[in-house]
């Protein structure tokens, strides 16, 4: 029941719905908002490679040192790193700095749609007391000190992670933006079209107006009675396209 009262409505406002002409800029419209649709996701696809902005984050900087015999390495997590050199402990040999970093990248517009995350490394500052031959323990002993200070800044867990919510939203984003772009463009047509059409049915009105042939503009007083133009057959009673 209803449902066939929902129908009977739906018709009672088809029937009363003022029926709009759709032109050709409207049907390209039309087609752009489909194709919109299709091409937002290989634009939002494309955007990771395009959009990418890349960040460094400091985590922490080690003093690396070897005690005075010369042979056992340690590193001490440095609290301030805006403090003036690292602060090694009495009798020990400052080999040198290492700091930790970790590269970010971001990719995608108008939101991330893909986050990269590198694996952690180190930046070394090699004092003269160490030998190039030992940067590898240097590396090793600022890891193991890092590892074991608890107030240390963890690296986060390097790898990709997709931005469901980023590739959604951007994809509706260039969605609007196509479908807005197409509008853009087709509106001097529509413009022309439509000025174009004014005036043309100006034209036409003023020469009925006068009893002219509103086609070629033929003085058609004569054959006013036949509702023709003589000269070219035309309807003398047209109703201009308003
Ligand atoms: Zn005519």
């Amino acid at each position: 029941m209803p449902l066939r009262t929902l129908r009977r409505t739906l018709r009672e406002i088809d029937r009363n719905s003022r029926r709009v002409k759709r032109g050709w800029a409207d049907r390209a419209l039309g087609v752009a908002f489909v194709a919109g649709l299709v091409v937002a996701p290989l634009i939002v696809w494309k955007m990771e490679s395009w959009v990418v902005k890349r960040g460094t984050d400091g985590l922490a900087s080690v003093a690396v040192f070897k005690g005075l015999d010369g042979e056992s390495m340690a590193g001490v997590r440095i609290r301030d790193p805006k403090a003036k050199g690292p602060m090694y402990p009495a009798s020990t040999i400052p080999l040198g700095e290492a700091k930790q970093w970790q590269d970010r990248a971001w990719h995608g517009w108008p939101l991330v749609t893909r986050d990269v995350t590198m694996p952690p490394r180190f930046e070394l500052k090699l004092l003269p007391a160490c030998p190039e031959s030992r940067q590898g323990e240097v590396i090793a002993a600022a890891q193991a000190a890092l590892d074991a200070d608890p107030q240390a800044l963890r690296p986060g867990e390097a790898g990709e992670r997709v931005h469901v919510g980023g590739w959604i939203f951007s994809i509706g984003a260039w969605w609007v933006l196509l479908t807005f772009l197409a509008w853009m463009l087709l509106l001097p047509l529509r413009v022309g079209r439509e000025v174009h059409r004014v005036a043309r049915n100006a034209v036409r009105q003023g020469r009925i107006d006068r009893c002219h042939c509103p086609n070629c503009g033929y003085n058609a007083k004569e054959s006013i009675q036949t509702g023709r133009c003589p000269e070219c057959g035309c309807d003398l009673y047209e109703r201009p396209d308003w």
